[in-house]
């Protein structure tokens, strides 16, 4: 199963931004792109996602940028996952010509099994809990502003 680009974008956002102490600095939008290696028409509109799902947010002014909301360090990473990935099947049946077997599908049924075996097993985890060693001082080593 192949994750949205834009699912791992937002998962890199709050990882990055979860090991940053936001009274040093919170870096802004762009940095945060350049940090993760990604274009910053992509980080933004991911930024402006995790701002209205309330997991991040975004300060302006002098020393403003972005900062995560509580909720946004403990979010669960499955949860995050299937908001945005959406509800729809791995296998597209229907599009285009339809599959015959569609009516009564076993394969169908399984892989529906399958995607939400994959869910369940991120829903325990949590942003904070990804960036523990190594991958919290990893991100320390790439980050562009003071960080905790
Ligand atoms: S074989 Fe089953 S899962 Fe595959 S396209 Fe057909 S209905 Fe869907």
């Amino acid at each position: 199963m192949r994750l949205l680009r834009s699912t791992d974008l937002a998962l890199r956002t709050l990882m990055r931004l979860a090991v940053v102490d936001g009274a040093d600095g919170a870096p802004t939008t762009r940095e945060v792109a350049a940090d993760m290696a990604v274009p910053y028409t992509h980080e933004t509109k991911v930024v402006a996602e995790l701002q209205k799902m309330g997991l991040l947010e975004a300060r302006r002014g002098r020393g403003g940028g972005l900062a995560l909301t509580e909720a946004g360090r403990r979010a669960s990473v499955g949860a995050l996952v299937r908001s945005f990935e959406g509800t729809g099947d791995v296998v597209d049946c229907e599009s285009g010509t339809p599959c015959p077997l569609s009516p009564a599908c076993r394969l169908r049924d399984a892989l529906r099994r399958a995607q939400e075996a994959f869910y369940a097993s991120l829903d325990p985890l949590t942003v904070e809990d990804m960036v523990a060693s190594p991958t919290g001082p990893l991100l320390l080593g790439i980050t562009t502003r003071p960080t905790a």
